[in-house]
């Protein structure tokens, strides 16, 4: 029997080159659709927070909205999409973050969680860690204090999870690639 992290890191397909040459896109879609290795998934997460005093769960967009929003129910919370640019019709906060090439900017409702919120923060992998350094401000641009950052997959070499341990977040990680 595999440990429960060996499980799910097997059922992570990699497609190289996509979305463009010289990237190794790591698809969680395999997982996702083995209902098994979904709930081991699932489960792990749950246990990691089921004690812990929460309020809310937050998810990037994209693929941190399906593991961010099941486990959110898993702990009978709510869950707050932090979203690409023009996705939210209501009032929101933004924060803009360089890509090796050109910039990205993500926006969260500025209802989405109130001053002193205890936020856990979703996603499915970390590669240059800006995605989750820019929803890590907008929660506490709106006073929430966030927990933990977690992701599936950790892609050390890009130092993404450095930076992100380092500015102070906690980070948890369920395997990595080279
Ligand atoms: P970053 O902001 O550089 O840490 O990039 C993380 C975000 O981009 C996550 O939302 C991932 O879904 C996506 N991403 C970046 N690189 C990859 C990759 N090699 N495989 C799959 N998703 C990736």
């Amino acid at each position: 029997m595999l440990n429960p992290a060996e499980y799910i890191k097997q059922h992570i397909r990699t497609v190289e080159n996509w979305p463009q040459e010289g990237v190794m896109f790591r698809d969680i879609t395999p997982l996702l659709q083995n209902p098994k290795v979904f709930r081991v998934l699932i489960d792990m997460f749950v246990h990691r927070y089921m004690d812990e005093k929460l309020d809310v769960v937050a998810g990037l967009d994209a693929r941190g909205f399906i593991i961010g929003s099941v486990l959110a129910y898993e702990l009978n919370l709510g869950f707050v999409p932090i979203r690409k640019k023009g996705k939210l019709p209501f009032h929101t906060v933004s924060e803009q973050y360089e890509l090796e090439y050109g910039s990205a900017t993500v926006e969260l409702h500025s209802d989405a969680c109130k001053k002193g919120d205890r936020v856990v923060l979703i996603d499915d992998l970390i590669a240059t860690g800006g995605t989750m350094m820019a929803g890590k401000k907008l929660l506490e641009r709106l006073g929430a204090t966030v927990v933990e950052g977690a992701v599936i997959v950790d892609l050390p070499e890009l130092g993404g999870s450095k930076i992100i341990q380092d500015s102070g977040l906690p980070l948890f990680t369920v395997c990595n690639f080279d």
